[in-house]
């Protein structure tokens, strides 16, 4: 049988050509994540048209996303800046950048010759500094060091610091309790997201997310580029902002995927909380069926190292365990020394777990107060659940009924047949499904040709009883059927 828990691999420079990314489907990547924050649309695409080729050639269904940078919030420095505890930096926002120089008279808060035009950098938002105040703390390279803000002069910002190091360009920038006023899709979003819509990506990932609004501004902008309604790709929110933990229900409820972005969220946050938020996400999303990704860093020593650490294996073994539907691979696939064998030891973690009883909880449903839904998911659920039943087969168009059946978490195959593209791909993410694409078939035929392909390759065995749940034709799937039947 399959692993359940799906993989999510980012591909980068060491991991583009035809024959890495072919061993690392191979190892068991189910999921291309292309950030958009590095590399051209030449290579973007080259990367995209490989996938494309190969999930043809080995019939299996490799979903792309293109993750959006978002507004991410760099530095902007001519030269490396010392800074030293204590030290009183300037700040600025591309209104006086690089290179300006500040009348330090203006300043109150300390002598001036404690401070130097030599000690300052900006940020490359304009007028950024008009959404920061007085108290705010900036991170700067992933919190590596830390400034206060004191006083705030004519468009420039006077900081003390207190987590000294050197400040280069480029960097990414962190301001927890500042509201920004920035938007959620920048200017280079939208291009991006053009380019990527053109590509027809199966997920599209939005970065520090902070409400349901954010979200469904962006489907919107989708739904205008692609000129239509349905076949859409999936949003992922990254949760990742301080924001987005306080309006985590609001979020949970617009997204159709959850991802849990570790990374800039022990930033945000108290770091020794990021495991206890970690859960939280993880329980909601699946309350509401929303799929969900555990991301940044779950190997993160295998960039430079051909073994995980011992605390990676666990970190992994225990997001299988809270029944996410994905584990994630960032650096360790994108920019390591072991692309591929990253992927393998994260399927034999997955494998492995998944065969132990650890992972065996009845999974806990939240169901919709919709009647006809609850009669449906119920009646579902028990035929799944009967032991003589030794599949599962759903027939789904927009994929609706798949995610349903696969939020059971039931550990018996889970064979999605649907007669849309994009489905096929997206089934990629979704816990133990296994996509199967039938062109331009009725919905209501695809389920037994599915079946019946599967008994031709002796993955099933005639008289073997299976559980088959009909989603209806149409995006909205909300009618449906299930019963169990002797093949
Ligand atoms: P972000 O700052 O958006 O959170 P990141 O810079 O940490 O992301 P990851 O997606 O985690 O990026 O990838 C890890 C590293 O792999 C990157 O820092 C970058 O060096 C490299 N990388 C990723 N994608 C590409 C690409 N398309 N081209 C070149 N290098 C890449
Ligand atoms: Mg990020
Ligand atoms: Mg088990």
């Amino acid at each position: 049988m399959a692993k359940h828990t799906k993989i999510v691999a980012t591909l980068g420079l060491v991991s583009d050509s035809r024959e890495v990314i072919r061993e690392m489907i191979e190892a068991g990547m189910n999921v291309a994540r292309l950030n958009f924050s590095h590399g051209s649309y030449e290579w973007h695409g080259n990367v995209i048209k490989i996938i494309r080729e190969l999930s043809a050639e080995m019939k299996k269904p490799i979903g792309i996303m293109a993750d959006l940078q978002g507004p991410r919030i760099r530095t902007l420095v001519q030269s490396e800046v010392e800074i030293k505890s204590g030290d009183f930096v300037l700040v600025s926002d591309i209104f006086y950048a690089p290179n300006f120089q500040f009348p330090i008279s203006n300043f109150q808060t300390i002598s001036n010759d404690q401070i130097s035009n030599d000690k300052k950098f900006s940020l490359d938002v304009n007028k950024i500094v008009d959404d920061i105040e007085v108290g705010n703390e900036i991170l700067i390279e992933d919190g590596l060091m830390k400034v206060v803000v004191r006083e705030k002069n004519d468009g420039v910002l006077l900081a003390e610091v207190i987590d000294g190091g050197t400040i280069k360009n480029h960097k990414g920038i962190n301001i927890p309790d500042a509201k920004l006023s920035i938007d959620p899709i920048t200017e280079k979003d939208e291009k991006d997201l053009e380019f990527s819509l053109q590509n027809e990506v199966d997920f599209v990932a939005m970065s520090f997310v902070s409400s349901g609004e954010n979200i469904e501004n962006l489907r919107d902008k989708i739904k205008k580029i692609l000129k239509r309604e349905n076949d859409l790709p999936q949003i992922v929110a990254k949760i990742e902002r301080k924001e987005a933990i306080k309006n985590l229900d609001d979020i949970v409820e617009h997204t159709d995927v959850v991802m849990v972005a570790r990374g800039d969220l022990g930033i945000e946050m108290d770091e020794s909380k990021v495991g206890v938020f970690q859960k939280e996400i993880v329980e909601k999303s699946l309350q509401k069926m929303k799929p969900v990704i555990m991301a940044t860093q779950m190997l993160d020593s295998m960039i430079k190292n051909p073994r995980p650490t011992r605390a990676e294996v666990s970190d992994v073994t225990n997001a299988v365990i809270d029944h996410v539907d994905a584990v994630m691979l960032s650096g360790e696939a994108a920019n390591g020394k072991y692309p591929v064998e990253s992927v393998r030891i994260m399927k034999d973690i997955i494998e492995n777990t998944e065969s132990s009883p650890y992972d065996n909880v009845t999974h806990l449903l939240k169901l919709k107060d919709d009647e006809d839904f609850k009669n449906f998911v119920k009646s579902a659920y028990e035929l799944a659940k009967d032991k003589n039943v030794k599949a599962i087969a759903v027939a789904s168009a927009s994929g609706f009924t798949a995610r349903l059946v696969s939020h059971f978490r039931m550990e018996k195959p889970l064979l999605v047949a649907t007669n849309k593209e994009k489905t096929y791909n997206q089934m990629s993410l979704i816990w133990g499904a296994e996509g199967f694409f039938f062109q331009e078939k009725e919905l209501a035929k695809v389920a037994n040709e599915m079946i019946e392909n599967q008994k031709a390759a002796g993955q099933l065995i005639a008289g073997d009883l299976v559980a088959i749940v009909l989603g209806k034709e149409g995006a909205e799937e909300k009618t449906h059927s299930a019963k169990t039947k002797k093949i």
